[in-house]
């Protein structure tokens, strides 16, 4: 008897939203709390403990009915066969446009055409909603309508561009085979991956946002000087202009090898009036490059990514796996797609362990600012950074290990605190 994969799948995902909505629960009873967490008394105020209240439990609602309407979707285009039914139908329509439809380059492209379509029209509803009305109550949301519209027809016609190429090549690097198929797979993405980091800063960022180099003055020369101090080979230091968009704030340290830029969101810089908070979170944001984490990261992407691909290969060609979701024949794409959904369980405890990794790191970014003589900088730039974004104050301790790749506020300062006291 050949394996339920699809049903096991949708079965699996169904039982991951049940556990997931679980955890939302315990954390919307966390938001509801009236009361701030000890440590947190006095530090935070109670208007911006009242505000993040209110924030993060519209929120929340809002997330149980998009989660609720996404589970509904997904399981339904699995049971349903609507995947097999777009690929016959984009078939037809590479016919009906006069091109080859045994052509598998261009039935697949006519298919994540109709897959764009579908998931920009179902996405639209919510990301409106998110942005023109749980954003805009809050006093966060700062883009018009007509920029909302412009970023999305910017980010399809980017897709239009580069979608084409990469498909084409991952196709008809699978066609090609061989045994070291999953090598050349991984190969092509590291090279893309390289190709992208490259790019985006100079090529895709700047056609959403304005990246100004940060003003000659006291800052600029406070965080070279931290970053010479540091070897940090620092070639850029932007500031953008994040305030177009909403007054959420920021920083983040982007590229690689000798070939690093710094850049700050404006919102940053005018939350936090004192200067030394900027350096601080730049002292912690220089730590994650000096502690390697950045290099580890990277590593354990492509390590991900080979496994991925050498699972690919293993099932590529399973009659099985097709049929049970509905499929005749075996494209490239297609394969691809059902084995993401299959390994879906490992993905879930894969970044459940990444996120645990990655809060390790903050501890130790945070440990490295201090050391540098941040700690109390960095104290109140991390407060100031939690009130301006009106961040969750109370969080469920089960629904952060699961969910944060920070850890929360409340243990960050603790574990500034409890440094500080060794060192004395
Ligand atoms: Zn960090």
């Amino acid at each position: 008897m050949a394996f339920p994969y699809m049903e096991a799948v949708v079965g699996f995902m169904i039982l991951m939203y049940v556990f997931e909505t679980y955890l939302d629960f315990r954390q919307h009873a966390a938001y509801k709390l009236p009361t701030l967490p000890k440590t947190l008394e006095g530090v935070i105020s109670d208007d911006k403990f009242r505000k993040s209240r209110a924030y993060s439990l519209d929120k929340s609602r809002f997330h149980f009915v998009h989660e609720f309407v996404s589970i509904l979707m997904d399981s339904g285009i699995l049971l349903f066969g609507i995947l097999p039914w777009v690929w016959k139908k984009s078939g037809e329509f590479v016919g009906s446009v006069g091109l080859d439809r045994e052509n598998e380059i261009w039935h697949t492209l006519a298919f994540l055409a109709g897959v764009m379509i579908w998931s920009q029209i179902t996405d639209l509803p919510f990301s409106l909603y998110s942005t023109f009305v749980i954003e805009a109550k809050h006093g966060f949301n700062k883009q018009t309508i007509w920029l909302f519209f412009r970023d999305i027809i910017k980010g399809i016609i980017i897709s239009i561009i580069l979608g084409p190429p990469i498909v084409t090549a991952i196709i008809t690097i699978v066609q090609s085979g061989g045994p070291y198929l999953a090598i050349y797979l991984w190969a092509f993405m590291f090279v893309l991956s390289l190709v992208m980091m490259t790019l985006y800063p100079v090529l895709i960022a700047p056609l959403f946002n304005k990246f100004t180099p940060l003003p000659d003055g006291q800052l600029r020369t406070k965080i070279e000087n931290l970053a010479s101090s540091l070897k940090f080979p620092l070639k850029k230091l932007f500031v953008v202009d994040g305030s177009t968009r909403s007054s959420h704030s920021n920083a983040y340290m982007y590229g690689f090898f000798n070939n690093k830029r710094i850049v700050l969101y404006d919102t940053l810089i005018q939350q936090c009036k004192d200067e030394e908070e900027v350096v601080a979170v730049i002292a912690h944001e220089l730590g994650h490059w000096k502690l390697n984490h950045t290099m580890y990261s990277f590593v354990a992407v492509q390590i991900l990514t080979f496994l991925q691909f050498g699972g690919y290969t293993l099932v590529r060609n399973s009659n099985e796996l097709f049929q049970s979701f509905g499929f005749d024949t075996q494209p490239v794409l297609i394969g691809l797609i059902l084995f993401q959904h299959t390994v879906i369980p490992v993905q879930h405890l894969v970044n459940f362990g990444l996120n645990l990794v990655s809060r390790s790191f903050e501890f130790q970014a945070d440990a490295f600012a201090k050391k540098l003589g941040y700690a109390d900088a960095l104290r109140s730039g991390l407060v100031k950074l939690q009130e301006e974004n009106l961040s969750a104050m109370n969080t469920d301790p089960w629904y952060s290990a699961y969910h944060f790749s920070h850890p929360p506020l409340v243990e960050r300062l603790a574990a500034l605190d409890a440094a500080g006291k060794k060192d004395k």
